[in-house]
């Protein structure tokens, strides 16, 4: 039996970013960029209006007051989209909306609300500071600034940054395709009639719905009975897939055919039995394929909980890694036990907790049962408290959570 840490070293160690492919922004999202982002062009353009009011040479204001407005001559108008048609000249203003190229020769923006129109003159009741309400010439950004770098998950931002330097299609790392067997001669999926000694699939859907959490591009390959040839085939339908999960099966009970399957697709087995608790079965392999990258494949236990937890410390990491992503684990957050946690196995434990903040950090409640079948333990819970095996943390001692959900 091996730690957890191992075990991670060993998937991770074989698992490598995919290729790229182009997308369009609008399915740009949460994806890694896969290339490096110059700007082409200066933004804004040339210097321009924040504010809807009038352009003028702020020397023109300079002793103007209350009592003396400055009076200037609206010689010219220039909307959003336009320009104008000529420079500025001494004592004249042109109208101006925001976001409009400031006119030659002018030098400052005043707002509308603060000046008065007497026919054809503009009265300005103050000296206007050069400078004021004009976005300079690429206050944003310069023609070959660096904007975004390889490598980075891009946010609403970043999408609105690449469509102003009308990068789309863009660049990003391909999304893991994952296949997901569910194994079991007892199992009936949604539609289905449950009979006498059967119970609904739970897992594809769990795992299904963590994979698209993950950022990977679930496949469903149904069900296959605990038959070596029924396993057997599946697998073989999911090669295409980057990675494959299956859950139960893989323990070494009579019906436990997982493993053989896998071996008969001439996978390499690199771990089997890890130090934890939900989930010690877990086996991963890769399976050699021609061509392409080998296909990685992780056998998780079929206990609900066991199977959503050992997604989340072994292969959510590696679909993460083929994605791109330089962080690739859940967040850890330190909390302080509500009430006693015990881990009366000699495992170390992930146990489901729910977090309750307070004045000085989270506070952290076993969600009651934790036996791996109890479904409803990771419905409650916002976390896994790690816990060391054979140990009991104290009310008000700190413990490690690793954060299933943003809180
Ligand atoms: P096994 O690893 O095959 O011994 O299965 C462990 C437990 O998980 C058994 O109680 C199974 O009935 C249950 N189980 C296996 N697969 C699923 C699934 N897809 N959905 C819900 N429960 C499952
Ligand atoms: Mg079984």
């Amino acid at each position: 039996m091996i730690s957890v840490e191992e075990a991670l070293d060993r998937i991770l160690s074989r698992v490598d970013v995919l290729g790229d492919e182009r997308v369009s922004l609008h399915d740009a999202l949460h994806r890694v960029l896969a290339q490096d982002v110059d700007s082409p062009l200066d933004m804004p353009p040339w210097p321009a209006s924040s504010m809807d009011g009038y352009a003028l040479r702020s020397g023109d204001t300079s002793g103007a007051g209350a009592a003396a407005p400055a009076r200037l001559t609206v010689a010219g108008r220039v909307p959003a989209g336009g320009m104008a048609e000529r420079p500025i000249r001494p004592g004249e203003a042109f109208r101006i909306f925001t976001g409009a190229p400031l006119p030659e020769d002018a030098d400052a923006i005043i707002p509308q609300e603060d000046v008065q129109v007497d026919g054809p003159a503009l009265l300005v009741p103050r000296p206007v500071g050069k400078g004021d309400f004009v976005r300079p010439r690429g206050e944003d950004m310069r023609r070959g600034d660096r904007v975004l770098e390889r490598g980075r998950v891009l946010s609403a931002a970043d999408i609105g940054l690449l469509a102003t330097v009308g990068a789309s299609p863009v660049s990003v790392i391909r999304r893991p395709r994952v296949g997901i067997l569910s194994t079991g001669d007892e199992l009936v999926d949604l539609g289905g009639r449950i009979g006498p000694g059967q119970i609904p699939n739970s897992n594809s859907y769990s795992l299904i719905a963590q994979v698209i959490e993950a950022g990977a591009v679930p496949v469903s390959l149904g069900i296959a009975g605990d038959r070596l040839e029924d396993i057997e085939a599946r697998f073989r339908w999911g090669l295409g897939c980057d990675v494959l999960i299956s859950s139960a099966g893989v323990s070494v009970g009579e019906h436990d055919f997982v493993k053989d399957a896998l071996a008969r697709l001439g996978a390499e087995q690199h771990l089997w039995l890890v130090d934890m608790r939900p989930g010690k079965p877990i086996a991963f392999s890769t399976i050699p394929q021609d061509g392409k990258g080998a296909v990685a494949a992780f056998a998780l236990p079929g206990n609900p909980v066991s199977a959503m937890v050992t997604f989340e410390l072994f292969v959510r990491p590696a679909i993460r890694r083929m994605a791109g992503h330089a962080r690739l684990h859940r967040p850890i957050v330190t909390a302080r036990a509500q009430e006693p946690i015990r881990n009366g196995d000699t495992r170390r434990g992930y146990l489901r907790v729910t977090l309750t903040p307070t004045d000085d950090g989270y506070r952290a409640r076993l969600t009651g049962s934790q036996s791996s079948g109890v479904l409803r333990s990771m419905v409650a819970a916002d976390g896994l408290a790690i816990v060391p095996g054979t140990t009991t943390i104290a009310p008000d001692q700190p413990l490690k959570v690793l954060l299933l959900r943003p809180l």
